[in-house]
């Protein structure tokens, strides 16, 4: 399945995609520390830590209190705290910043827009920014993927339109379906796990070298 020929930007999620986390996502890892269902913890976390900036402590006690067993809050916020940890001292994946480089070559724009706890003292972004034109995480955009809005602040802030972009990411949900309903186009790499897009969705690959292949020339 090859890309449209549309195609302006290539837009990357960012855990699990370009920063191994090491721990698959957030809620998953969160479920089980608490023993609580994955939707009631992504629902808390969505409402809590990824749609506004919040303190780990604040989150760590809405999400264990949300799930019943405010007992369990310092394990909770052990886990937040390890995240915010893998957010401010990424380890990239080797694939990362030569097919960034590629891209930025061969002339594509690059955007990031990654759904993220917010932390109020977030200040210093790491160097690996600095290949996108534009950084967007879900608690300063007020949504998250695969909410609409999230991608049409994608679209606001590059002046693209929905056919001119193309979703890179790990989630099936948030980063494939999500942008396919926004009119996107997308490429799944699910090397955190969970399936993998059914055939005809969109594009499956195993490294980000293999999304340079699906790309459409380059005419600048
Ligand atoms: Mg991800």
């Amino acid at each position: 399945m090859r890309l449209p020929d549309s195609l302006r930007a290539v837009c990357f999620d960012i855990g699990g995609v370009l920063v191994d986390v090491g721990r698959g996502f957030l809620a998953e890892e969160l479920a089980e520390i608490l023993d609580a269902p994955v939707p009631l913890v992504r629902r808390l976390l969505i409402a809590h830590g990824k749609t506004r900036p919040c303190m780990p402590e604040e989150l760590a006690s809405a999400i264990a209190g949300g799930c019943g067993c405010p007992d369990k809050q310092e394990l909770a916020l052990a886990a937040v705290h390890r995240r915010y940890d893998a957010i401010a001292h990424p380890v990239l994946y080797p694939d990362a910043l030569p097919v960034l480089a590629t891209l930025r070559e061969a002339g594509w724009r690059i955007v990031f827009l990654s759904n993220a706890i917010g932390h109020p003292n977030y200040h210093r972004p790491p160097a690996y920014f600095d290949y996108a034109e534009t950084v967007l995480h879900s608690w300063e955009i007020g949504a998250c993927k695969p909410d609409r809005r999230a991608f049409q602040a994608v679209e606001q802030r590059t002046r693209l339109a929905p056919h001119e972009l193309v979703s890179v990411g790990d989630s099936l949900n948030a980063d494939i379906k999500g942008a396919l309903n926004a009119g996107w186009a997308a490429v799944h790499l699910p090397r955190t796990g969970g399936p993998a897009a059914p055939t005809g969705l969109a594009p499956v690959v195993t490294d980000l070298h293999q999304v340079l292949s699906l790309l459409p020339e380059r005419r600048n």
